[in-house]
């Protein structure tokens, strides 16, 4: 367990090297092509929870941070509603380079990206990771052998799952992917109130 916050500084910023030199991705040309910055997590390393989406969009690749456009926005405004701050979670992605027109990543890109997103969890070892949006759910349920637990997004969101990992005990929380509210406002009610099992959560394990 890496117990100081340099030791974690080092072995992110390992990641983000390994991802800059990831020219076996099919999404490197692409990257390098429109100028984008490889997105690794961000936030603090000592989080209690981790949110894990999907992968940059446009504004994301150009600043290499995550949610910052309109899901971003959104997602603040979820933070806020459940009284959690943004610098006091880690927040990061399956896939680390931007899909052309923002579509969904492939099996391959997932599976290659994937051991990044470990080696984040791994490092920052949270109590709670928030999935959103069905791929997060699907690939973080399955890596912590909860496939028998996964159900369609339009049933499991809001939802929380135990599971074991070498560190100790996680909660896995679903839910909807903040783009799904953008021009949606029952979706965003039901962020809201889905948000509200991660703020049970933060009380029961204390500061984020
Ligand atoms: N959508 C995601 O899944 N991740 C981001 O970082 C931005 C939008």
């Amino acid at each position: 367990m890496l117990t100081d916050q340099k030791q974690r500084e080092r072995a992110i910023e390992k990641i983000r090297k390994e991802i800059l030199a990831l020219t076996k991705s099919p999404l490197y040309k692409y990257r390098t092509k429109n100028k984008y910055i490889p997105v690794v997590g961000e936030g603090s390393l000592f989080a209690k929870i981790v949110f894990i989406g999907e992968a940059p969009g446009r504004k994301e690749a150009e600043s290499g941070r995550p949610f910052q456009g309109a899901s971003g926005k959104l997602l603040n405004e979820l933070l806020s509603s459940a009284g959690i701050k943004r610098e006091d979670i880690y927040i990061t992605n399956i896939v680390n380079d931007r899909p052309p027109e923002n579509r969904d990543p492939t099996p391959a890109e997932k599976k290659l990206y994937s051991p990044f997103l470990d080696r984040q969890i791994r490092i920052i070892q949270p109590k709670v990771i928030a999935t959103l949006g069905r791929h997060s759910m699907e690939y973080i349920m399955t890596y912590f052998g909860l496939e028998k637990n996964l159900e369609p997004i339009s049933s499991a969101h809001g939802k929380s799952f135990k599971t074991k990992t070498s560190y100790g005990e996680v909660d896995i929380v679903a839910l909807y992917h903040p783009a799904v509210a953008i021009y949606n406002r029952n979706q965003k009610d039901t962020l809201i109130k889905d948000f509200k099992v991660i703020n049970k959560l933060t009380k029961e394990y204390g500061n984020c």
